[in-house]
């Protein structure tokens, strides 16, 4: 059992953050893990400060997409996006997409696939759009390291399909 999280949520959604935090082997001491309020549908986010932020939303679209996004923000804050990538990528050549796969293939070597699965099922047309255009202009990273991880990343998300 991991000591100090500081969860300032209510309890179905803490229990699931603890549920999930049990089955990843990454040591966390304190973690901030907040429930937010947004104005659009978002689910999740790590903020700059490499905080969790969780919509208690998506308690309602069931336990799996739950586990799925909780998972999906939690490997986010693991790879250090919040602080990093927005300081120093440029979402415009693809910084979105790469931290968005990045993270789900994270989530998914830790045991998460199904979750990360049902919890990605309606953005794999909008993170297809994505490659897509940064295809189009040419953009270097894609082409060459990123393109192996980019097929193992949608053949995950269209498994089943
Ligand atoms: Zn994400």
């Amino acid at each position: 059992m991991k000591q100090n999280i500081k969860i300032e949520i209510e309890r179905p959604l803490k229990e699931l953050i603890i549920e999930v935090l049990q089955r990843i082997p990454v040591k966390l001491l304190s973690i901030g893990i907040y429930e937010a309020k947004w104005s659009d549908d978002a689910d999740g986010e790590v903020d700059e400060e490499n905080n969790v932020l969780l919509n208690s939303k998506i308690l309602n679209k069931g336990k799996n997409y739950a586990m799925g996004v909780i998972v999906h923000e939690l490997a986010h804050r693991h790879l250090k996006h919040g602080y990093l990538s927005r300081n120093f990528k440029n979402k415009n050549r693809g910084g979105n997409e790469f931290d968005e796969m990045d993270a789900d293939l994270l989530a998914c070597d830790w045991g998460f696939k199904k979750e990360i699965r049902i919890a990605r099922k309606n953005y794999i047309k909008i993170f297809k759009e994505g490659f897509e255009k940064l295809e189009k202009n040419n953009h270097l990273p894609l082409k060459t390291k990123y393109k192996k991880k980019q097929e193992k990343w949608f053949n995950i998300l269209e498994e089943g399909r």
